[in-house]
């Protein structure tokens, strides 16, 4: 008698395991990230978590969506489900100039390539500009997903030291020279200047306009990574490095913090001869960019008050934030320090000297309060010491009981 499917022994795939030599040498830097092991446990529901760094999204106007998806397909579903351009919907294009105008940039849509997030652009990035054991100077710490593109195309990532202020401009510009002193060249600086992930910090204008010095010094290309430059709870937003030195720096942004990180649009802003390498890498991992969220994303801006959608999502985040600066004032021992962002979704801290944060982090979990150790950002297992904890997603009243919890972890650990 013939066996069901549910029956059917289930090969083992042994040889895919142990036959190292069979991957390309590039697969071997492709870890899983200690954030995504931590998601599990973090994503049960007795757990705080303030791992994770997803937007909360639940103020978005569902029924505006829902409308705009339903006269979307009705009126140009044809040409939205169907391949497109690599570059990205023209008038999409033409729309991100304007989201871009808070941050004092002025460009042309055409130098706008669309990507799916700006994690692709970060990947595309890397793609044209580095071979094995190219450098790349990023922050100490920096974006784990940076970090992770870095690996899969085997980078060779230079940390440079921050403060308070963000990336400190001296400390570059000794790591620059000692990369070129080595016979070395550097293929970019890759920063978050707002609100940075991990950290939460942002680079002052007086920072920005001294590393824009540097790298033309040297000729170094600038990668700004700015997902979160309009999520600023005081004043106006800072003004993009892009903005003072077009011809320099690649800027890169997307929609996942400002509207919805699953329609996956991103984009990458950058010198014609850069953009043209964009889209032809575009083209051999895509074809072209998923159209249907495109145009999604281009009736959103064109028929909901977008602007206003971005002030609400501030002023949750602010909420969040004060509730976690709060409760970690009124219970982490004196010994313990943090940074105080003015926008985005991060706080980074930092343990009493002696503690591990990542074997720490077992007995957090124990006591249902979830973060991510600090040594996942950076790529040479610095960061011991510190974690991050995100405000983004809890209410906060949850926030403020993941934060007590955590203080009673902190203080069990200096007993022990
Ligand atoms: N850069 C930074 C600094 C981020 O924090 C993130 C998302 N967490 C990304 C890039 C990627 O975002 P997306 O691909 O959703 O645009």
């Amino acid at each position: 008698m013939e066996s069901t499917p549910e029956q059917r022994p289930v090969p083992r795939e042994t040889r895919f395991d142990a036959d190292v030599a069979r991957y390309a040498a590039r697969a071997r830097g492709m870890v899983a990230s200690e954030i995504r092991a931590l998601f599990s446990v973090a994503n049960r529901p007795e757990v705080v978590s303030l791992a994770g760094g997803s937007p909360n999204i639940s103020g978005l106007p569902l029924d505006v969506v829902g409308s705009l998806l339903n006269d979307l397909v009705l009126d140009r579903g044809v040409a939205a489900m169907n391949y497109a351009v690599a570059q990205g919907y023209p008038p999409l294009r033409e729309q991100i100039l304007e989201v871009m105008r808070p941050v004092g940039i002025e460009a042309n849509a055409d130098d706008v390539v669309v990507t799916v997030g700006s994690q692709q652009a970060l990947d595309l990035v890397t793609r044209i500009f580095c071979d094995p054991g190219d450098v790349v100077i990023a922050e100490a710490p920096s974006y784990v997903g940076a970090l992770g593109v870095f690996a899969a195309y085997q980078c060779d990532v230079v940390h440079v030291a921050m403060d308070d202020d963000g990336l400190i401009p001296d400390h570059l510009d000794t790591a620059i020279a000692s990369v070129i002193a080595s016979g070395r060249r550097v293929k970019f600086l890759y920063t978050i200047p707002n609100f940075q992930n991990p950290t939460g910090v942002s680079l002052p204008q007086e920072r920005r306009h001294a590393i824009l010095e540097i790298c033309r010094k040297h000729d170094v290309l600038v990668v700004e990574d700015d997902p979160y430059g309009l999520l600023g709870f005081d004043g106006e937003p800072n003004r993009a490095l892009r903005a003072d030195d077009p011809a320099r720096v690649v800027y890169l942004g997307s929609f996942s913090k400002t509207f919805a990180p699953g329609f996956r649009v991103g984009w990458a802003l950058a010198p014609h001869a850069i953009r043209d390498k964009l889209v032809l890498a575009q083209e051999s991992a895509t074809l072209c960019p998923p159209t249907f969220s495109q145009h999604v994303v281009s009736s959103y801006l064109e028929r909901h008050d977008w602007r206003g959608q971005i002030k609400s999502f501030r002023e949750m985040y602010r909420e969040r934030r004060d509730a976690m600066l709060d409760a970690l004032d009124d219970f982490m021992p004196a010994s313990m320090t943090w940074t105080k962002p003015g926008g985005g979704f991060f706080v980074w801290a930092t343990l009493p000297e002696g503690l591990d944060a990542k074997a720490m982090s077992p007995r957090a979990i124990t006591e249902r309060v979830a973060y991510v150790p600090g040594t996942a950002f950076y790529a040479d297992g610095y960061g011991s010491q510190c974690l991050r904890l995100s405000y983004c997603f809890p209410p906060p009243e949850r926030i403020r009981e993941g934060v007590r919890r955590l203080a009673a972890v902190v203080e069990q650990e200096l007993e022990l």
